[in-house]
């Protein structure tokens, strides 16, 4: 417990812990009964008389986490499929490739609870993964979706958005099979990523007519690039303006933006903030493939105008995106690693509190999931830290972190990656 220990009652005190309240850090005692959070008080102001109190003596607790863009299909890879040399092209292309050869409902769900388990025990509630849906993978990985689902549910709240280029939107079969397996397996959510090609207009057309006879939401994978002259989140926020969609769009990446001219970068900021997209930020992946060139040293950070996005009113927030994969070579479904490296790539700092909000009240919002918050009422759901300040908190990794779930502490540790070793290609 490393320190905390925490009561075996099913009434307890958190005493005196600090909690974000708005910008400022207010000191407080939570009563917890059982599994709800059943007062909430200035610290020492109320009288809990005899009932057992762990003293906390002004460290941090959080709310759980909610990872708005994951990719736990494509999890834990690395072993079987490394990115030889780091660039996006090849992380495309070694993917498709393991994909191919492995992905079969076994490989995928036993993937899929690896990164389930490491993203609860780290403290994260809610969950969105793309699924890599061309072709027949689609029949594959949405029904070992929902069975994970089910299986976690209680634990961590899922949700599955179709993965694919819309260059491939009116291959043979495309539109029927997505909508025939998020109908079926899904959570009411599709997208797709957008490029600059002739057809991408008429692609999100038909994935948004879609969407609009289903009522379902969108997600895209957007401009993930350097290169400015990729402008489709303009595009993106356009059509939804035009069709006046009714559902929730999020657009993820969306480099590019960071790398327009001032003007360009305003006024798609200004169709973005009309539209009401919601913007994740991929702060870990973006600075490892971007601006990536053999021999030469990275000149920028590879993220969105993340910053801009928040003054002009939009939704933000940072996710984990790739784990262990050749997009990504590290990694480890901990939304407390994201936002203490999105505080270094950001600079999400100058105040901190500002941007507490992006690690899970915004991706909440973003995802429609109930927002995590310490408050008389809700789950004793938290997680609680040794660090009393923002910087003692993204100082270190937070591995003596303690996760409370319905008013018990977890035990299980972040799974083995021995565990892993039984399937194909994963063995040491
Ligand atoms: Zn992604």
């Amino acid at each position: 417990m490393s320190g905390f220990q925490i009561a075996k009652a099913s009434r307890w005190v958190v005493a005196d812990a600090r909690v974000l309240q708005g910008a400022e850090f207010a000191r407080v005692d939570m009563l917890i009964d059982a599994d709800r959070i059943a007062a909430l008080a200035p610290a020492g102001s109320q009288d809990f008389g005899e009932t057992p109190r762990l003293p906390l003596a002004g460290r941090i607790v959080l709310p759980p986490f909610v990872d708005a863009h994951t990719h736990l299909d494509k999890g834990h890879i690395w072993r079987r499929a490394p990115n030889r040399d780091g660039q996006f092209r090849t992380a495309i292309e070694t993917v498709a490739a393991d994909r191919a050869a492995h992905w079969s409902a076994a490989d995928v769900a036993a993937r899929m609870e690896f990164s389930l388990s490491c993203a609860y025990a780290r403290g994260t509630r809610a969950v969105r993964t793309h699924l890599d849906s061309l072709g027949a993978q689609a029949r594959i990985s949405f029904p070992v979706f929902a069975q994970m689902r089910a299986r976690w549910k209680g634990r961590i709240e899922l949700q599955a958005s179709p993965l694919f280029g819309v260059d491939m939107m009116f291959e043979p079969g495309q539109l029927e099979t997505i909508e025939e397996m998020v109908a079926e397996y899904g959570s009411g959510l599709v997208g797709a990523v957008t490029y600059m090609i002739p057809q991408l207009q008429d692609s999100l057309d038909a994935l948004f007519a879609l969407a609009e006879r289903r009522g379902w939401n969108l997600d895209f994978h957007v401009d993930e690039t350097a290169d400015p002259e990729a402008r489709t989140l303009g595009v993106v926020a356009e059509t939804a303006i035009r069709r006046k969609f009714p559902g929730k769009i999020l657009v993820g990446h969306c480099c590019s933006l960071a790398r327009q001219d001032d003007d360009t970068r305003a006024r798609v900021i200004d169709k973005v903030t009309q539209a009401g997209l919601s913007v994740v930020s991929l702060p870990m992946c973006n600075m490892f493939l971007q601006d990536r060139q053999p021999g030469r040293t990275p000149r920028w950070r590879g993220v969105t105008a993340l910053h801009e996005l928040k003054a002009a009113g939009v939704n933000t927030m940072i996710a984990s995106d790739n784990t262990r994969d050749p997009f990504y070579a590290y990694g480890d479904m901990d939304m407390l690693e994201v936002w203490r490296e999105g505080v270094r790539i950001l600079h999400l700092d100058y105040p901190f509190a500002d941007w507490a909000g992006a690690v899970a009240e915004n991706p909440a919002r973003a995802l429609g999931v109930a927002p995590p918050r310490l408050a008389v009422g809700e789950p004793a759901d938290f997680i609680l830290t040794q660090a009393r300040g923002f910087t003692e908190l993204f100082s270190r990794p937070q591995s003596d972190r303690v996760v409370v779930r319905d008013g018990v502490a977890l035990t299980a540790p972040a799974p083995s990656y021995a565990d892993l070793d039984s399937l194909e290609g994963l063995a040491p």
